[in-house]
């Protein structure tokens, strides 16, 4: 099975994403995830992606096209694969077409704008495991420490207010097109995301036939 998720940031992509994977045993890969790692490890393609994320633009297709195939040609990607945040933009999703990847199912997650907001300012990850949280939704045992792995919580640099607007708007405009790509494909399901994150993954099993 392949699987995209789509959705405005903080929709709650990433939490869903893991808990399929988890259930379908197939493994979930987030180019925001690989990203960061090549940011915090200094490596080229950290160095050349750090300006863009952290103002909150997206960072060019030529190079998260390069990182997504390395990173499907992994054994572990062999029965199937959930995106997280691939892909961002129409150029992106041909990209899949060209690679001759069918893609079975798009999990598009709708949360309204204002919620965003509130959503995106209260996250908080695990540097070490890369867990997320948040403040109010879905805190940590202890509100400070990652539940996990007990390293403590950070707060996204691309998360602070300032940059919360400008992703939105980079969200409407460049990657909001894809519902209506892959729709006209009928592949696309929508996920209205809830107030608890119970509840947005029983829609999210729903529509992907997992119990
Ligand atoms: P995410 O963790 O998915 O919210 O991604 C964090 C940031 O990484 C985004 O705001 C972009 O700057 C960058 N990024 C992640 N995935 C992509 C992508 N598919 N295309 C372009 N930029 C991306």
């Amino acid at each position: 099975m392949r699987i995209i998720f789509l959705g405005a940031p903080g929709a709650g992509k990433g939490t869903q994403a893991e808990l399929v994977s988890k259930k379908a045993g197939i493994p979930t890969i987030s180019t925001g995830v690989i990203l960061r790692e090549a940011i915090k490890n200094k490596t080229p393609l950290g160095v050349s992606a750090q300006s863009y994320i952290e103002k909150g633009q997206l960072v060019p297709d030529e190079l998260v096209i390069d990182i997504l195939t390395d990173r499907l040609m992994q054994p572990d990607c062999k029965d199937g694969y959930i995106l997280d945040g691939f892909p961002r933009t129409i150029a992106q999703a041909e990209a899949l077409d060209k690679m001759n990847i069918k893609i079975d199912k798009v999990v598009n997650i709708y949360v309204p704008d204002e919620k965003i907001v509130e959503r995106l300012a209260g996250r908080r990850s695990c540097p070490s495991c890369g867990a997320t949280y948040h403040v109010v939704y879905n805190p940590s045992e202890d509100g400070v420490h990652c539940t996990k792995c007990t390293s403590e919580l950070t707060q996204r640099t691309d998360d602070k207010p300032e940059t919360i607007l400008n992703r939105l708007e980079v969200y409407h405009k460049q990657t909001a097109p894809l519902e209506e790509f892959y729709r006209n494909r009928g592949i696309l399901c929508d996920v209205v995301g809830q107030e608890e994150l119970e509840d947005t993954t029983a829609l999210t099993m729903k529509v992907l036939g997992l119990k």
